[in-house]
């Protein structure tokens, strides 16, 4: 540990990738590892945190004015090569965004959280994400970690309650199509419908104000975070009117899938490998 603390702390054996990660609990406390960080890492600096807005925006700008002003001019057929590699490329500048907006739901945008959550409700809604409604769950997710009970999502089902279909989908074809479908519909499932959630005793959706997900004082906060997306679509809509649905699909939709496709394989890696303990009320 740092110089100044009277923690003494041992690397832990090497240990193999498939055996449990340790989870009694660890020679110091929450508290200690805090202080052990110095304080200047604390620090939230608005002007680095708006260069990484502004790092991340010019360059998905950039890559968006490539693609309307240039590809068009190209033969027909450099199409397919073209738009798939501005697909990975902004959905890669595009997950970085989202991350930024992640950021500000954990207040480390800025000391002032009326601009994380000014920041983070742009930014999340422009990739069609309700903010405050999945910064609520998601908070919890973070002290709820593992749990088998509380945690919100990922939660892994008791071999009770697997489904009878399951064994059907136990090989390579039934592997593929769910991680297919897990990749691109996952995170919207989640979202609207809480699919592989935490179990709640009624409908639990993130867009619904009054889902068992939220508490009364935080219902106001979903309504403002379904009233932007609604705006979000509508200008969509709009554009889409305009544009057509087909301009819309390749410079915005299949970026946005692939933003979600990330989004799903960086958490699923985090919390659903052999390793990771898991517990329930009891312990
Ligand atoms: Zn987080």
């Amino acid at each position: 540990m740092g110089a100044g603390s009277h923690v003494t702390y041992h690397e832990p054996k090497l240990l193999k990738p498939l055996s449990r990660v340790p989870h009694t609990k660890p020679p110091f406390t929450v508290g200690q590892l805090k202080k052990a960080i110095p304080p200047h890492c604390f620090e939230r600096s608005i002007l680095s945190s708006f260069s990484y807005v502004v790092y991340d925006l010019s360059i998905a700008l950039f890559l968006y004015y490539i693609a309307t002003t240039y590809f068009h001019l190209l033969p027909h057929t450099f199409a397919f090569i073209v738009w798939p590699i501005y697909w990975i490329l902004q959905g890669c500048i595009l997950t970085g965004v989202w991350v930024i907006a992640h950021e500000c739901g954990h207040h480390a945008f800025s000391k002032y959280q009326w601009l994380d959550d000014l920041v983070g409700l742009v930014l999340h809604t422009s990739l069609l994400v309700p903010y405050f409604s999945w910064k609520i769950s998601h908070r919890r997710h973070h002290s709820n970690t593992g749990s088998l009970d509380r945690d919100e999502v990922f939660v892994p089902k008791p071999k009770s309650s697997v489904g009878w279909y399951s064994k059907y989908l136990n090989n390579p074809i039934g592997r593929g199509v769910t991680l297919l479908i897990t990749l691109t519909l996952g995170w919207p499932l989640y979202l609207a419908f809480n699919v592989s959630g935490r179990p709640y005793d009624r409908f639990a959706s993130h867009f619904h104000p009054h889902a068992p997900i939220y508490s009364d004082r935080e219902r106001l906060l979903i309504y403002v975070s379904d009233a932007a997306v609604f705006a979000a679509t509508y200008l969509l809509y709009h554009i889409a009117t305009i544009k057509g649905m087909v301009w819309v699909v390749c410079v915005y939709g299949v970026p946005l899938l692939i933003v979600n496709g990330f989004l799903v394989t960086i958490t699923y890696l985090q919390h659903t490998h052999f390793s990771l303990p898991h517990y329930d009320s009891k312990e």
